[in-house]
C-alpha cells in the first residue's frame, strides 16, 4: 500500500505504483481535466510521473504558479513546433515560462514580422486542435548529443553537453513530428492550450551575452479560456500607457544612447530633478535617524575585494579594470556594493561599545554587470545610485536596529506612495547551491536565519520565503515591487550579516573589556533612485505628486501684456523655492492649458486682464481640479503647505 498525503492533510491510499495521471483521474475527472502538473514532496513534476512510494501529493491547476508555468512552457513547445513546420531551417534555443507568459528563442535569418507571427499562430491553432500527446523519453548523454547533432540543433547540443558531465540520462519530449530536449514538466497533450497570443518578436543574445549571436525571441502568453486571454491583453494595453520605459522617454525623464551602452541610461533634467528631490529628503531623514554620512571611492584594487569575499563570490557581477588573473599587474574593479568601503570608517580607529550602533549612510553609485538580456529601462541597469547604508552593532542591538531600518523604509515607501503595492520576502540561502555562492557554515546560516525569522515574526510582518535569494554573506528581508507588466524586482533590502566583520578584522572593546566582533546590517531606505523613479512614473502614469514634480507650476499668460505680471509671480515663486515656468509662446490659452495637462503638470495658473486688475491668479490643479482665483500669496502658501505635507 502506498500512502499519499494531500494538501488538506487527508491520506489517499493506492494499491501499487501508478502514474500521477491515473491517481488524479481517481480523485475526479474534473480535477484531471484542469490539472497541469503535480508536486511530489514539494517538487514539481508532470502527470506522467509514476508514484511508487509514500509522499505528499498536490495537484496544480492553472490557478497556481506552478500550474501556469507548466501550461506556458508546454505552449512554448507548441510555438516551437509551429515554427519548425513553417521554417524548418530555424534553430531552437530555449523556451521557458516567465512571470506573465513565455518566450522561445530562435536562430533565424531575420526576425519574424507581425504577419509571420500571425501565420505561426494559425499553425499553433492546428497543433492545439490536433490534441497531440506529449511523450517523454530518455537517452544516455552520448546518444542524446548524437541525436541532437543529427537533428542539427547546435544550441541544444551545447545545452546537452553541459548536462552530460553528470552522466545522468537526458530527457526529451516528443509531440508528433516535433522533438525537444527538455527537463519538463509538461501537460499531457496540446489540447488544453486553447487561447494564446504571440505578443512580439525582439532580439536577444544567446545566453544573454553580447559575445554571442543575436537570436529572435518571440514573447507570448496563453490561457485555458479565451476570456482570460482577452482580460490579460486588455491589461497589457493599459500597462503600456504607464510603462516607464515608454512614458519616461516621452516625458523626457531619461533616454538611452546605443553608443554609451546598454543599462547605462542618461537621466534628463526632469528625471534628475526628481532624483535630487528624493535624495535630499532621504539624506535629511536618515540624519534624523542617527546616520553618519560617508563618501567613499567608486573602485578599489583586486586585493580589497579578495578580503571582502566579492572576488570569490561576485566576480562575474563586477566590471574589472585589468586582467583579473594576472597577479603580477595591478588590477582594479568598480564597486558592486559599498559595504567594504564603509567598514573602513569603522576601522579608522579603535572602537568601543560606546561607538555602537554606528549607522553609516551614503548616496552611493554602484556598478553591476547585469546580463544584457536582463536590462530594462531604469529598472535593470548597470550603473545606479542607491541610498546605501551599513549599521555596525553589538549583537544585542540587532533587533531594535533592524526594526528601525524597516520602519525607515516603510516611512519612505509610504510617503512616495509605493508601500501599498509592496510585498515582503525573507530571502534565505540554498545549502545545495553548487556555484560557490555562499560564505560561512551551515551552523552560521541556521543561526542567522533563525534570528532574522524571529525578528520578522516579532514585528508581525507578513512575508514569503525565497530560497537561494540570500546575499552571499547573510539572509535578507527584501521589499518587492512589481512593474506594470507584473515583473517583480527588489526595491529595498535589509540584510543581517554575522560573517563579514571578521574578514576585515573589525572589533570593538565591550563593556567587560574584551574584544568582540560586531554584527552588521546592510540596508537601503528608498533603494536605488533609478528604479524608484521608474516605479513612480508607472504608479502615477507620469504625473508626479507636487513635491516631486520637476516643474511644479506652469504660468499661462492670456496675452503678452500680462507678461510683466507673470514675471513678478515667477520671481515670488522662485523665492519661495517653487519650481515654475512661464509659457510665453505665441499660442492660444486653450492650447497652452492643454499642453500643461499633457505634460502632466501638477498645477497651472492663467493670468488675464481680470487677474492683473484684481492682483490674483486663476488656479487649476491636476489633483483638485479648478480652484478658481486666488491671491498670489494664498497660492504660494497653499503650494508650500502641500509640498511640506508631501501630498500625493
Ligand atoms: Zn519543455
Ligand atoms: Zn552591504
Amino acid at each position: 500500500m502506498i500512502k499519499l498525503t494531500l494538501p488538506d492533510g487527508s491520506v489517499r491510499e493506492i494499491e501499487a505504483a501508478q502514474s500521477a495521471a491515473e491517481i488524479v483521474k481517481g480523485i475526479g475527472m474534473g480535477l484531471y481535466k484542469s490539472a497541469c502538473c503535480i508536486k511530489v514532496n514539494g517538487e514539481v513534476k508532470d502527470l506522467r510521473t509514476v508514484i511508487d512510494s509514500d509522499c505528499s501529493f498536490e495537484v496544480c491547476t492553472f490557478d497556481s504558479i506552478d500550474g501556469k508555468k507548466t501550461f506556458w512552457h508546454t505552449a512554448s513547445h507548441i510555438l516551437a513546433q509551429a515554427v519548425k513546420r513553417l521554417y524548418p531551417a530555424a534553430k531552437l534555443a530555449i523556451g521557458p515560462a516567465i512571470d506573465n507568459g513565455f518566450y522561445y528563442d530562435f536562430d533565424l535569418e531575420k526576425p519574424f514580422t507581425p504577419e509571420e507571427l500571425e501565420k505561426i499562430e494559425a499553425e499553433m491553432k492546428k497543433i492545439v486542435k490536433e490534441g497531440i500527446e506529449l511523450e517523454k523519453f530518455e537517452l544516455s548523454p552520448a546518444d542524446a548529443i548524437a541525436k541532437l547533432k543529427e537533428m542539427d540543433e547546435p544550441y541544444k547540443v551545447e545545452l546537452c553537453e553541459e548536462h552530460a558531465d553528470k552522466g545522468e540520462p537526458i530527457s526529451f519530449y516528443k509531440q508528433g513530428e516535433f522533438i525537444d530536449l527538455c527537463a519538463g514538466p509538461h501537460l499531457m497533450t496540446t489540447a488544453p492550450v486553447k487561447a494564446f497570443k504571440l505578443l512580439s518578436c525582439t532580439g536577444a543574445y544567446w545566453r544573454g551575452s553580447e559575445k554571442n549571436k543575436m537570436l529572435s525571441r518571440v514573447y507570448a502568453t496563453a490561457y485555458p479560456k479565451a476570456a482570460d486571454l482577452e482580460a490579460d491583453l486588455k491589461q497589457r494595453e493599459e500597462a503600456k500607457l504607464r510603462d516607464h520605459n515608454k512614458l519616461g522617454r516621452e516625458l523626457e525623464y531619461f533616454t538611452t544612447v546605443d553608443v554609451i551602452g546598454q543599462g547605462l541610461p542618461v537621466i534628463l533634467p526632469k528625471g534628475a530633478r526628481v532624483i535630487q528631490t528624493l535624495q535630499r529628503w532621504v539624506e535629511d531623514v536618515e540624519q534624523k535617524h542617527g546616520y553618519l554620512l560617508t563618501k567613499t571611492p567608486y573602485f578599489a584594487k583586486r586585493e580589497f575585494f579578495k578580503i571582502s569575499g566579492h572576488w570569490d563570490h561576485y566576480l562575474d557581477g563586477m566590471f574589472v579594470m585589468g586582467d583579473p588573473y594576472d597577479e603580477e599587474k595591478e588590477c582594479f574593479a568598480l564597486r558592486p556594493m559599498t559595504c567594504p568601503f564603509q567598514y573602513q570608517v569603522f576601522l579608522n580607529r579603535q572602537r568601543s561599545y560606546r561607538d555602537l550602533p554606528m549607522r553609516l549612510g551614503e548616496t552611493s553609485t554602484l556598478f553591476r554587470k547585469e546580463d544584457s538580456g536582463e536590462m530594462h529601462g531604469l529598472i535593470r541597469v548597470r550603473q545606479f545610485t542607491i541610498s546605501e547604508g551599513h549599521l555596525i552593532l553589538r549583537p544585542e542591538q540587532l533587533e531594535e536596529e533592524f526594526a528601525d531600518c524597516l520602519a525607515l523604509a516603510k516611512e519612505m515607501l509610504g510617503t512616495v506612495g509605493l508601500l501599498e503595492d509592496c510585498t515582503f520576502r525573507f530571502s534565505q540561502w540554498d545549502p545545495s547551491n553548487p556555484k560557490n555562492k555562499y560564505e560561512g557554515t551551515k551552523e552560521q546560516w541556521d543561526y542567522a536565519q533563525e534570528v532574522m525569522g524571529k525578528i520578522l515574526d516579532d514585528l508581525g510582518l507578513e512575508y514569503t520565503i525565497g530560497i537561494d535569494e540570500a546575499a552571499f554573506y547573510g539572509p535578507k528581508l527584501d521589499i518587492q515591487y512589481k512593474n506594470v507588466y507584473g515583473k517583480e524586482d527588489t526595491l529595498v533590502t535589509i540584510q543581517i550579516d554575522m560573517l563579514l566583520a571578521q574578514r576585515f578584522g573589525m572589533e570593538y572593546v565591550d563593556v567587560d573589556g574584551t574584544k568582540k566582533t560586531p554584527y552588521i546590517i546592510h540596508r537601503t531606505s528608498l533603494g536605488c533612485y533609478e528604479r524608484t523613479l521608474a516605479y513612480l512614473i508607472e504608479k502615477y502614469a507620469g504625473a508626479m505628486p507636487l513635491w516631486l514634480a520637476p516643474e511644479q507650476v506652469r504660468i499661462v499668460p492670456v496675452a503678452d501684456r500680462h507678461l510683466d505680471y507673470c514675471n513678478e509671480l515667477l520671481e515670488k515663486l522662485d523665492a519661495a523655492g517653487i519650481r515654475a515656468t512661464i509659457d510665453d509662446r505665441a499660442e492660444k490659452v486653450g492650447k497652452k492649458v492643454r499642453d500643461a495637462r499633457l505634460e502632466k503638470l501638477p498645477v497651472w495658473v492663467t493670468v488675464g486682464d481680470k487677474e492683473v486688475e484684481e492682483g490674483t491668479v486663476s488656479v487649476s490643479s491636476r489633483r483638485e481640479g479648478d480652484l478658481g482665483s486666488m491671491s498670489k500669496n494664498d497660492l504660494i502658501g497653499k503650494l508650500l503647505d502641500d509640498v511640506a505635507k508631501k501630498v500625493r
